[in-house]
């Protein structure tokens, strides 16, 4: 691991100065993903800013119904919430489907969204990789990529975002919220949150430099039926090879989105039109321009046979 300084922030505003315009600084929160590629160089910061500290670990009502989960909830104690698990289950289903018990206590709603990719070459720094260094070329194009995306890829990158959590918040419309270094506030659609890779692969999504996530909120509950279906190599602590996020009502019309196939959560709201057609129809839709390789386009039948799989649960 190469040398950094530290600092623990003070306020929202006070750590968003400290990185922004601060070359090589980054903040930290639960370290779960930020340590490990420290400890590889994947990851360099010359500056670490700590924000464990700092009063973002609350989940609250908002006045329209919703509710606001601080960028600090840790992974278990938003599971665990009575109301999450009551009026967002599919939240609470895709979190605990992921990492282990220890890692969820650490682990941050904002550090859980902006977790790296799971390409192995992203991991081997003898390889190369345009989102590890950019311009080298992407080692997986012609090598492993059984794990890998199978739409919304670039000549560039074909790697996924890994994680469980971001995948039931695109089927709840969650919001993400943020401060700036000077102070200001936005609010960014969790659709618009995660970045395909294009031209940029080494981009992940779109927060801007120094830009701090405060909270995740979420509209009020649509009630209906919630299901996370997560499939993988081993029954746990295994990242997912495609999972299914859906809320599904009565007339089995609903939501679904699908993790494990792209670099961001992949939702296409046409395609879940025809939920009530069947897995078939939603799957042909949702994966219309995909490009699969040889090695991983198993993942649009798997993609199928896991929704088949919600919706049979959701009729029974
Ligand atoms: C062995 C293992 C298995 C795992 N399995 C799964 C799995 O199955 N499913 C799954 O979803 N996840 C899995 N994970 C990933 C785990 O969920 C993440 O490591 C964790 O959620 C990251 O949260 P953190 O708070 O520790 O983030 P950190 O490691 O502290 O930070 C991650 C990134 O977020 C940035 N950051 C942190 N907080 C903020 C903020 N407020 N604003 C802006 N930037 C911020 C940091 O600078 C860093 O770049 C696994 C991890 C491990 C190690
Ligand atoms: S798929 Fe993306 S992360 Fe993997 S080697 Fe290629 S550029 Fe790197």
């Amino acid at each position: 691991m190469k040398a950094f300084t530290y600092e623990r922030a003070t306020s929202p505003e006070q750590a968003a100065a400290a990185v922004g315009g601060n070359e090589g600084a980054k903040f930290i929160a639960g370290g779960t993903n930020l340590l490990d590629l420290m400890k590889l160089q994947i990851e360099t910061p010359t500056h670490l800013v700590d924000v464990q500290d700092l009063a973002l670990d609350r989940i609250e009502d908002t006045d329209d119904g919703g509710v606001r989960i601080g960028a600090l909830v840790s992974n278990t104690a938003l599971a665990a919430d009575s109301r999450i698990r009551r009026d967002y289950a599919v939240l609470t289903r895709a979190i605990v489907a992921g990492a282990s018990g220890q890692l969820r206590n650490k682990a941050t709603t904002a550090g859980n969204l902006l977790q790296r990719t799971r390409c192995p070459y992203f991991y081997d720094p003898n390889m190369p990789c345009n989102k590890r260094a950019p311009g080298t070329g992407c080692g997986a194009a012609e090598g492993f990529s059984r794990q890998l995306a199978v739409i919304g890829t670039s000549d560039l990158c074909i790697a996924t975002y890994p994680g469980d959590m971001a995948v039931a918040l695109r089927v709840l419309d969650a919001t993400v919220e943020t401060v700036q270094p000077d102070g200001s506030r936005r609010s960014i659609a969790i659709a618009d949150f995660h970045r395909l890779p294009g031209d940029e692969p080494w981009r992940d999504n779109v927060l801007q430099d120094g830009e701090l996530i405060t909270a995740v909120t979420l509209p009020r509950s649509i009630g209906g039926r919630h299901f996370y279906h997560k499939v993988r190599d081993r029954s746990s602590y295994a990242f997912a090879l495609v999972s299914v996020a859906a809320v599904i009502g009565n007339e089995g019309k609903g939501r679904v989105a699908f993790g494990g196939v792209a670099a961001k959560p992949w939702r296409v709201e046409e395609a879940e039109a025809l939920l009530p057609e069947g897995a078939k129809a939603v799957v042909e839709r949702a994966f219309a321009g995909a490009k699969p390789t040889a090695e991983n386009q198993y993942k649009i039948t798997l993609a199928e046979r896991t929704l088949a799989g919600v919706i049979a649960e959701a009729k029974g």
